[in-house]
C-alpha cells in the first residue's frame, strides 16, 4: 500500500534525535524517505520547535 506520511522529530536531551513515522510510529535514527516499516512516502519532518532544521535536512534528501 502507498501512502504518504511524515517523520515526527523527537528530541533526546541526552541522546541522539530520533525521527518517528506519523502512519506506523516506527522510529528511525534519521529521515529517510521512506518508512521501512510502512513504507510511507515520507513527505517531510516536523517537530515543535525545529521544524526549520528538519526542513533543511530534508532539502538534501529529497533533491531531484
Ligand atoms: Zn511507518
Amino acid at each position: 500500500m502507498k501512502h504518504t506520511a511524515q517523520w515526527i522529530r523527537q528530541t533526546h536531551l541526552f541522546g541522539k534525535d530520533e525521527y518517528q513515522c506519523s502512519a506506523c510510529g516506527f522510529l528511525s535514527g534519521r529521515p529517510v524517505a521512506a518508512c521501512p516499516r510502512c513504507g510511507a512516502k515520507m513527505k517531510g519532518a516536523k517537530s515543535g520547535a525545529s521544524w526549520v532544521d528538519a526542513l533543511a535536512a530534508f532539502d538534501a534528501i529529497f533533491e531531484d
